[in-house]
């Protein structure tokens, strides 16, 4: 470990800002210098930079912990664990909220660096040793692993992938230990439930509880031990991924769960509702009357084990699968579904019952680490440390509903990257009366716009077309976004006479800020709807299991009540990303920028193609720029004196005049005057070599 951020040549530039030229090469040869030489971290500023190492790298233990601790960012060579000392000694001295906005695309480590971070924090709280602290970090800690479990998936992408968005807060009291905290979830990926590309798994869960269970609680469930044998898990045909242990990872939620103190019987029935849908893709449908095309269920047995495992009549769940009741001009009748109705409910069923699923664990995880239940004695939230583990870009070969959110998500976050971080320097340059220079960047607030807008934005229009009774299809959703946005940002395929005849006839195209996407329209206004029938809704609200009934509140609906339509899924979405932004806004933010560098998990692999996307899709040459404008290091003069004092000798070993003076004093036995500016009460620093000099300089001494 050297000293300072200067380590050297050979392990190339600590800090993007110090690039002789700020180009793409540039930018990529030190990243790939430093990643070879295990480097895997280095700074834009203060943004953190990461790049996946796939390998295990010795620099989280105790001696880094102890090295960073209480350190300034540019005392040491570039870590996460700077980043996170930051933001603890921001929200710890300046009682100021902060969080931490980890993007990247998939794989490229978002929740290993947010694990990382919590247990930096977790190393450096509680020095006095309070036994409620250290349960509430503990109980923090082991969230993760029920989250993971019931959340996170293999794809081809990677092996323990998120399939939600995290956002959490953790709470701390005056003195800066651990009270809390509170977690935010976003959309999860809930069509993985029943569908599952090649070579993927559907969420862990499903395989932990086959292969972790003890003998008689499979017996109880009906279930086999063989994944093979269930529709909804099989489909990728990969069941076994080398990188997993679903035995252990059963045991460990158990586990975990018992940490968190979930009662036992929710416990079981968490692990009911997950094998309930497994019985439930293998539930098949016969037509049992040709002239009106209506099903019946295919086996009895399968009927059963459902009934019993949901805690409902077989009577109410075989209507409930095979028919639906309707309120048409105040007459109630009973519509059956046909064979592809029936299948169509049937996933419906199974992808709202493991969603509602997930979203009361983490309800039932926020009751457990809220900060007024903690035992910890705080009253009031404290002060936060939030850290946003999210989704990021994705353009796949096809892009459907599910991107068009998430791109959506990080465009808005980018555009709060851009506001904060030029709000931040313009606010600190004001207060201490330096100069502001202006900064040309784009602002993608057009594209957000084209997104979100009330009225006018594709959700809105999407939304409209899904209110429109009768049959819509998403081609007329297509046309009616062509015919109302007037964007350049936004194409349509469909317009041009001569693509007609193409398979993306159905296409749309977004120029967002990190490059075009094209989305089908396919599937649209179904996924927007989201809709589940009520019969499913009664049936559960009617279980005899209290846990089950109390997911499914709004089952209590009469089907002649008149209910407010829901909010379709678009506007929900939308709402959370808004109310998020809203939160991180009024927080200190600090930046980690997750970078894969290989599609082959490969240690030592840098596809200079793949970085290079990434790069420019992140906007890091743009936030080098937006850095250099400035000043890229600023410091309380008390703090910089300190520091350097032993490099002159009228500073050094007696000083005893003013702190600027002091520090003048350092600047001008340097010769760096035209390089610097005096604030209020800190000095701007224009060039990082400036500081570097004054680095290597303090190390000879
Ligand atoms: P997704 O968006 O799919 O959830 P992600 O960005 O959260 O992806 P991670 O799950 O954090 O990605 O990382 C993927 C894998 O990369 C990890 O399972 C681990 O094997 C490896 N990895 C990531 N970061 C590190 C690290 N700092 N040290 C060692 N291995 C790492
Ligand atoms: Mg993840």
């Amino acid at each position: 470990m050297a000293g300072s951020i200067h380590e050297g040549p050979e392990f190339g530039i600590g800090d993007f800002v110090l690039l002789r030229e700020v180009t793409h090469e540039a930018f990529l040869e030190n990243l790939r210098l430093r990643y070879e030489k295990n480097r895997i971290y280095t700074y834009i500023g203060e943004v953190v930079v990461s790049v996946n190492p796939y390998k295990t790298v010795d620099i989280y233990n105790q001696t880094y912990v102890d090295h960073y601790k209480g350190r300034e960012l540019y005392e040491r060579p570039p870590h996460i664990f700077a980043l996170a000392d930051s933001a603890y000694k921001t929200m710890k001295r300046k009682s100021r909220d902060t969080c931490i906005v980890i993007s990247g695309e998939s794989g490229s480590g978002k929740t290993e660096a947010s694990k990382i971070i919590m247990r930096y924090i977790s190393a450096v709280t509680n020095v006095s040793g309070r036994k409620e602290v250290e349960r509430v970090k503990d109980v923090l800690i082991k969230s993760n692993v029920i989250l993971e479990a019931f959340g996170n998936a293999k794809t081809n992408r990677n092996d323990n992938s998120s399939r939600f968005g995290k956002y959490m807060d953790i709470n701390f009291d005056f003195k800066g230990d651990p009270i809390g905290g509170h977690i935010n979830n976003y959309l999860l990926e809930k069509s993985r439930v029943v569908h599952q590309q090649n070579g993927e798994r559907n969420f862990h869960a499903f395989y932990q509880l086959l292969s972790g269970a003890p003998d008689q609680k499979l017996e109880e469930m009906k279930l086999s031990r063989n994944p093979d044998e269930y529709h909804f898990i099989r489909q990728g045909g990969s069941p076994k991924c080398s990188t997993i242990n679903d035995q252990s990872d059963y045991r460990a939620v158990m586990a975990a769960l018992k940490t968190l103190n979930f009662a036992f019987k929710h416990a079981e029935t968490l692990w009911k509702i997950v094998a309930a849908v497994l019985h439930m893709g293998n539930m098949e449908f016969d037509t049992v009357d040709e002239v009106h095309d209506t099903v019946g269920v295919r086996d009895g047995h399968k009927l059963k084990n459902l009934a019993g495992l949901l805690s409902v009549t077989q009577e109410d769940l075989k209507k409930a699968l095979t028919s639906r009741v309707i309120a048409a001009g105040g007459n109630v009748v009973n519509k059956e579904f046909t064979k592809s109705e029936a299948l169509y409910a049937r996933d419906a069923f199974a992808k709202a019952i493991y969603d509602r699923m997930f979203s009361w664990i983490v309800s039932r995880i926020n009751e457990v680490i809220d900060p007024k239940e903690s035992g910890t004695g705080y009253i009031g939230k404290g002060t936060v440390i939030g850290v946003l583990d999210i989704y990021g870009f994705e353009i796949f070969q096809n892009n459907s509903f599910e991107q068009l959110c998430i791109n959506y998500c990080n465009e808005k976050l980018q555009q709060l990257f851009i506001e904060l971080v030029l709000k931040q320097e313009q606010e600190e340059y004001m207060k201490e009366g330096i100069a502001w220079v202006h900064v040309e960047y784009f602002n993608n607030k057009i594209i957000c716009e084209l997104i979100e807008q009330p009225h006018k934005g594709i959700l809105a229009i999407l939304d409209e077309a899904c209110l429109n009774v009768g049959k819509v299809t998403d081609e007329m959703f297509l046309t009616a976004m062509t015919q109302k946005l007037k964007s350049d940002r936004f194409t349509c395929r469909a317009l041009s006479p001569a693509d007609k005849t193409l398979e993306h006839s159905r296409d749309f195209r977004i120029r967002h800020y990190a490059g075009d996407v094209s989305y089908s329209v396919v599937g649209f206004i179904d996924k927007n709807k989201d809709t589940l029938f009520q019969d499913f809704k009664r049936l559960l609200y009617n279980s005899k299991d209290e846990l089950v009934k109390a997911m499914w509140p709004e089952g209590i609906q009469d089907i002649t009540a008149t209910t407010k339509r829901p909010l379709t899924a678009g506007t929900n979405f939308k709402n959370s990303i808004i109310a998020l932004v809203d939160q991180l806004a009024t927080k200190e933010p600090h930046y980690v920028r997750c970078v894969k560098p290989n599609d082959i998990k490969s240690p030592s692999n840098f596809d200079e193609e793949r970085v290079k996307h990434q790069v420019m899709y992140l906007g890091l040459l743009e936030n080098v720029r937006v850095r250099r404008a400035g000043f890229v290091y600023r410091a309380k003069y008390s703090r910089f004196l300190d520091r350097y004092k032993l490099i002159t000798k009228n500073t050094w070993p007696n000083f005893r005049g003013n702190e600027v003076d002091g520090v003048k004093m350092i600047i001008k036995s340097q010769g760096f005057e035209k390089d610097v500016a005096y604030g209020k009460s800190k000095i701007f620093i224009q060039s990082p070599q400036t500081l570097f000099t004054l680095e290597e300089t303090r190390d000879k001494y």
